[in-house]
C-alpha cells in the first residue's frame, strides 16, 4: 500500500565550508505526516528548502512523487507546483485582499481564469475557517489568521505535498492552536506533510513519524511514542529535556 511521496537520498548541502546537511536519507509515504525536530542550526530548514529546490543540494537526490527533482533537466516550476510551502513568516502581499492573495498565484503560475481562481480561493478559505475574511486585507488579521490564509494560498495550488517550516513559531501563544487545528485537519484528510516544529503535542498526536536532526544528520526516525516518549540517543534526550 505504502508509496513514497518524498524520497531523499544521501543529501548533502554546504554553504562554502559550512557542511550543513551531511548525508540525509528519508522517505515519506503518501498521506504520511512527518515532524522534523531538532536544535536551531541543525539543518531542518535547509532540508525542507532542498525538498522544493529553494536550495540546490551539493550532492544526493530528492524525488517527489517518483520524479527526481534534483535531475538538472527538471522543470523547476513544475516541481514547485506540486509542493506547497508554509513559512514562519506568512509572506502575504499587504496591498492585496485575502482573496487576491489566493487568486494571484493561481492565475500567474497555473493560468487559471479569474472565476475559477476565485472559486478555488473561496473553497480553500472555507477549509481554513476564514470564508468571512475573503475581502479583508492582511493587516486587519491576527497572525494566526494570516498564517491560515498562507496555508489556504498554498492549498489553492493543489499541491501533492505540504512543507511547513515552524509555522507557529512567530505567533502569540493564544493563536497557535487555530493554526495547528487547520494542520491537523489537513493531516486527517490525507495530505502528505513534512512539518518542522517545536510543538511536541502536535508531533505526538498528529505525526506518523518524528525525525530528530542534529548537526546535519538524522539521529532518530520513528513513531512519536518512540522518538519523543522513549528516545534511544543521548542527543535526543538532551534536546527534549530542554523543551519540557
Ligand atoms: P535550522 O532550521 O535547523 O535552525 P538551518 O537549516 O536554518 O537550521 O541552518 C543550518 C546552518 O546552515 C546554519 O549554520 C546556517 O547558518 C546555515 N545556513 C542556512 N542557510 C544558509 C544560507 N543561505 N547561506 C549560508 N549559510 C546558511
Ligand atoms: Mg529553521
Amino acid at each position: 500500500m505504502s508509496r513514497p511521496e518524498i524520497q531523499v537520498r544521501d543529501l548533502h548541502k554546504s554553504f562554502g565550508d559550512n557542511q550543513v546537511l551531511k548525508g540525509i536519507d528519508l522517505e515519506i509515504n503518501h498521506g504520511e505526516v512527518v515532524c522534523v525536530i531538532g536544535p536551531s542550526g541543525s539543518g531542518k530548514s535547509t532540508l525542507l528548502r532542498c525538498v522544493n529546490l529553494l536550495e540546490e543540494p551539493t550532492k544526493g537526490q530528492v524525488f517527489v512523487g517518483g520524479t527526481e527533482i534534483t535531475d538538472p533537466d527538471v522543470d523547476i516550476d513544475a516541481v514547485r507546483r506540486r509542493i506547497g510551502m508554509v513559512f514562519q513568516q506568512f509572506n502575504l502581499f499587504p496591498h492585496l485582499s485575502v482573496t487576491e492573495n489566493l487568486t494571484l498565484p493561481q492565475r500567474r503560475v497555473l493560468g487559471r481564469n479569474r472565476a475559477e481562481a476565485a472559486r478555488i480561493a473561496a473553497e480553500n478559505l472555507a477549509r481554513v475557517g476564514l470564508a468571512e475574511k475573503a475581502d479583508a486585507y492582511p493587516s486587519s488579521l491576527s497572525g494566526g489568521q494570516q498564517q491560515r490564509v498562507a496555508i489556504a494560498r498554498a492549498l489553492a495550488m493543489g499541491p501533492e505535498v505540504m512543507l511547513f517550516d515552524e509555522p507557529t513559531s512567530a505567533l502569540d501563544p493564544e493563536l497557535v492552536g487555530d493554526v495547528l487545528a487547520v494542520m491537523r485537519r489537513l493531516a486527517e484528510e490525507g495530505m502528505t506533510m513534512m512539518v518542522v516544529t517545536h510543538e511536541m503535542t502536535f508531533a505526538r498526536e498528529v505525526a506518523d513519524r518524528v525525525v530528530f536532526m542534529d548537526g546535519g544528520v538524522i539521529v532518530e526516525d520513528g513513531r512519536p511514542e518512540q522518538v519523543i516518549g522513549n528516545p534511544q540517543h543521548e542527543r535526543t534526550r538532551h534536546f527534549l529535556s530542554r523543551l519540557l
